[in-house]
């Protein structure tokens, strides 16, 4: 078993600017590497083949079970305060991140999220499938960096290296290993491309790839664009794509990556069920809930940019004009998750393969097989198709699934097909979508959005990183560091009125007031992964 320690040693610098990187390794660098690597240290015979390996061990699976079960009763029982120092909105990886660190500092805070889960787009469902099925992230990405990772405890948590590389069908036969060359050398042109052109100004990607790019076309612009960040090339900046982190390998968690980010959030009191609906900030900052008002010196707002420029929250003054433009250019993408329960392996792919098509159009999808050696697969579909699929409904979304995977399997394989399951991320109301990208020349939002509004809210999640947007690192990141802010803004923390001393006791001098935290929570720091960002 290999735990997260594991991680931090032996990673091979592949770049790749991918949201999931899936061991494409065809990043930035001109490093190519299409065949399968052998991840930290275990011999390829030894990967979780669904066939020979043992399934979720039950031990791990109802340790995530209970973890995610305890929330809600958690997050009931602590009543509403009504004056804090920090209002903190969203308990997802952000809100979860500043809430840690407010805690820390010894700072009154209230965290209050809309929906009755923790976790927002990062969570695990165990109830659909009886094994763990994430809903929404489950790419770790670069492990050994990840801040996320690096916090996680080590009990009944387990995270493992994903499989580098990924499999083409070409019809109903795999490429060739020349083929696969072909096609990973000209991802490598199409990413050098972009970088280049986003050099010279931020204009979309498309307008940057390589004119030659012949019948990978469709998979190459797949890959980059819907698979990658949840948008069509056409609708993404060049500069954030050029800007966003290298990502050199990635990790799986087999209890869930939503279940490790809940188990970050232990000790932290959580209101869920409880939806900002309106945040005044004319006097100090007062955020109205249907449960009270809370009165505090500060908001850190951790929603979606989606729900932020929805109305869902309103805003007074109104939202400054720079925040509301910014939100705009930094629209989510659409990214879902059509998850199938196929029984017997009838695909003979190993656990946690990734497949991809050689499409002749943007009907298309990816597959994640056998999920932590689980029959759990799930095809992804994303950008304008998979947005207009998942518009027409979770049964259509599966027929195309199962339609697709005959396509390249042959039919018999949707007799395979028992339970299914399909996410529909922009239709969720405390989302709206999956996650952000710049519109073309519109990366320099992410720095705008990251300012304080009025010296009273500070936005963060994921739209709110320069290199990591759109992962559960960013929002981590984004989230401590405007935490942070806020903390250097409300400064020291006053001391405690002294207790009343006893008569006889002669008065001693008052120390001077250095504050420390009642009851202080002391959080392990998360090591800055930024690079070249100022903070
Ligand atoms: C399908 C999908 C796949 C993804 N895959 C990956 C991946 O493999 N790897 C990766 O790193 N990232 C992935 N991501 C992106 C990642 O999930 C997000 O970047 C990250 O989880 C965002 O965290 P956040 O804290 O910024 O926002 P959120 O997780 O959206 O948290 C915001 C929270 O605010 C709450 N909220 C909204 N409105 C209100 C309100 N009015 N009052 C109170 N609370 C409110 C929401 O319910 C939510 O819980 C994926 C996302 C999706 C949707």
């Amino acid at each position: 078993m290999l735990l997260v320690d594991v991680l931090a040693v032996n990673l091979t610098d592949r770049g790749c600017n991918l949201v999931h990187t899936a061991g494409l390794v065809v990043g930035r660098s001109s490093t190519i590497a299409f065949a399968r690597g052998t991840p930290f240290g275990q011999s390829a015979a030894s990967r979780n083949h669904p066939e020979t390996m043992a399934r979720l061990n039950r031990r791990s699976f109802l340790a995530a079970a209970a973890a995610l079960a305890a929330r809600p009763a958690f997050g009931a029982a602590t009543p509403l305060a009504a004056s804090v120092d920090v209002v903190i909105v969203g308990a997802g990886a952000a809100g979860i991140a500043a809430a840690r660190r407010v805690a820390g500092a010894g700072r009154k805070f209230v965290l209050l999220e809309a929906s009755n889960q923790i976790g927002g787009r990062c969570i695990t469902d165990t109830s659909t499938f009886g094994v763990p099925y994430d809903r929404g992230a489950h790419w770790i990405h670069t492990p050994d960096l990840n801040p996320v990772t690096k916090l996680t405890p080590r009990r009944g948590i387990e995270v493992y290296p994903a499989p580098a590389g990924q499999k083409v069908r070409i019809g109903r036969r795999y490429a060739r290993e020349g083929e696969l060359e072909d096609f990973l050398s000209l991802q490598v042109r199409a990413n050098r491309a972009i970088a280049e052109a986003a050099r010279k100004g931020d204009v979309s990607c498309a307008q940057a790839l390589p004119n030659d790019l012949g019948d990978w076309r469709p998979l190459v612009e797949f890959v980059l664009g819907p698979f990658g960040y949840g948008k069509d090339l056409v609708q993404v900046s060049a500069a954030d794509f050029a800007k966003s982190a290298e990502r050199t390998a990635d990790a799986f968690c087999r209890q869930g990556f939503g279940t490790l980010l809940a188990s970050l959030a232990d000790g932290i009191a959580v209101h869920l069920s409880t939806p900002a609906t309106a945040i005044d900030t004319r006097h100090n900052v007062a955020v109205e809930t249907p449960k009270g008002t809370i009165t505090a010196r500060a908001a850190i707002v951790t929603v979606s940019t989606n729900v932020a420029t929805s109305g869902a929250i309103k805003f007074t003054p109104e939202l400054t004009s720079s925040h509301l433009d910014a939100l705009g250019k930094l629209a989510l993408g659409s990214y879902d998750h059509i998850a199938l329960e196929i029984d017997g392996n009838p695909l003979g792919l190993e656990s946690d393969d990734l497949l991809f098509e050689k499409s002749s159009d943007s009907h298309t999808a990816a597959m994640l097989a056998n999920v932590s050696g689980t029959p759990l697969c799930l095809v992804e579909v994303a950008g304008t198709f998979g947005r207009d699929l998942a518009a027409q409904g979770e049964a259509t979304m599966v027929d195309f699934a199962a339609n697709w995977l005959a396509g390249l399997y042959g039919a018999d394989v949707k007799k395979a097909i028992k339970r299914s399951q399909a996410t529909r991320w922009n239709d969720e109301p405390w989302t709206l979508g999956a996650f952000s990208v710049a519109a073309p020349g519109a990366q320099s939002a992410r720095r705008v959005l990251t300012a304080p509004m009025r010296d009273a809210i500070w936005f963060a999640g994921e739209a709110a990183h320069e290199t990591l947007w759109g992962t559960v690192g960013g929002a981590w990141e984004s989230g401590e560091r405007a935490a942070d802010a806020v903390l250097r803004r409300l400064g020291p923390v006053r001391e405690a009125p002294a207790a009343p001393q006893a008569e006889a006791a002669p008065k001693r001098k008052a120390k001077p007031s250095r504050a420390a935290p009642q009851a202080p929570v002391r959080y392990g720091a998360t090591p800055r992964i930024m690079r070249g960002e100022p903070r």
